[in-house]
């Protein structure tokens, strides 16, 4: 593993350059303000008219055209959904200046060649390990986020160190800025919010709910037991492990888990986990998404809804509406 720290860092290599920060949502918001704290030359792009130009006027940035943004800029952040980027980087190349560098926050669009980068450009990705509001609020409290980094295209040999500088910015190297390729980020990336984060635990969540509810139990009762606790057991391991969790729950909680928890999930589980990491490895998946996307997401969106319809929702929302805790973050 290789790790940069603090310093590590040389920000003077940005110093005198325009840095264009295209998008203005989860993380070029955070981005953009950070960047400008750590004394960088920030500049933001958006569509016109958009719904966050208001948000970035407010913060004090005077919003441009994406082509105006890029033009003459030494360094340039993709940072809108990565269905997009592909359309704004042909919107913008006639004004990306010569041996710039281009940054993605996701290697989706490199990796699945949607962008085929201009030969005189340097191609890098910082891509925090978090949303964009802990990256501000990390940065704020003097902390950081720590990110990968990793270089797809090295024309002026200072690609790398251009990319670190960046993320020094960020308050990344206060966290760490961990070395890897696109090719790992992306994949990782996607297997990571498919398999375990966004669709394993959601789907695991759903249907130990289902269970109780059709065995009779009260869904409210479920919902607690299935969705609310999660936070609780989440907090544990992101804090200190397994060891931590185990450290925390009782006993019988213990025993139950590790004798339950293999027969639940287990070797067909990870069979299928291996079939969907086979699907992001061989460009199933980002072709499935790109064709969706492009035919205007009736499937997406049928299968949100769903999700949005489900009973376990129904129930959630009246229960999280009498903790009031809740609302506060
Ligand atoms: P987002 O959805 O929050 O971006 C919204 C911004 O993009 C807004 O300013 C909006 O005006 C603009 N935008 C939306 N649609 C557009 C379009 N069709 N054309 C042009 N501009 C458009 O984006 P995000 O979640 O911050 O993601 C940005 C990048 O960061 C992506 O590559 C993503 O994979 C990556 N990333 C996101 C997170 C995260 O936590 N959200 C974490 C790590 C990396
Ligand atoms: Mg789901």
């Amino acid at each position: 593993m290789e790790l940069f720290v603090e310093s590590d860092a040389q920000p003077e290599i940005l110093s005198g350059e325009r840095i264009a920060v295209l998008g203005y949502g989860s993380q070029g918001r955070a981005h953009a303000l950070n960047l400008r704290d750590s004394g960088y030359d920030v500049v933001v792009g958006l569509r016109p008219g958009g719904k966050t130009s208001a948000q970035a006027e407010n913060d004090g940035f005077s919003v441009q055209t994406f082509k105006d943004a890029a033009n003459g800029a030494g360094l340039i952040a993709f940072l809108m959904p990565d269905m997009a980027q592909a359309e704004v980087y042909e919107q913008i190349l006639g004004n990306i200046k010569e041996n710039a560098t281009i940054l993605f926050a996701h290697g989706f669009n490199i990796h699945y060649s949607l962008i085929t980068p201009r030969e005189d450009l340097d191609v890098v990705l910082i891509a925090p390990k978090g949303p964009g509001d802990l990256v501000r609020r990390q940065y704020e409290a003097g902390r950081g986020v720590p990110c990968l980094i990793g270089v797809h295209q090295d024309i002026t040999e200072k690609a790398e160190a251009r990319a670190l500088a960046y993320a020094h910015g960020l308050g990344g190297t206060r966290g760490g800025v961990l070395r890897t390729t696109f090719g790992e980020e992306t994949e990782t990336d996607l297997f990571g919010e498919q398999a375990v984060l966004c669709g394993g635990l959601s789907e695991l969540i759903v249907r130990g709910f289902q269970t109780l509810v059709e065995a009779g139990y009260q869904p409210e009762v479920a919902y607690f037991e299935c969705m609310h606790e999660v936070k609780l057991i989440v907090d544990l391991l992101h804090e200190g492990g397994l060891a931590k969790m185990h450290e925390f729950v009782s006993e019988t909680a213990k025993y139950g888990d590790l004798t339950s928890g293999p027969k639940v999930v287990d070797e067909t589980t990870q069979e299928k986990m291996r079939g969907v990491l086979k699907e992001i490895q061989d460009g199933t998946f980002a072709n499935n998404w790109v064709s969706e996307y492009q035919s205007g997401l009736p499937e997406y969106n049928r299968l949100l809804q769903e999700d949005l319809d489900s009973d376990i929702e129904t129930v959630g929302a009246q229960l999280r509406g009498r903790m009031a805790w809740l609302q506060d973050s």
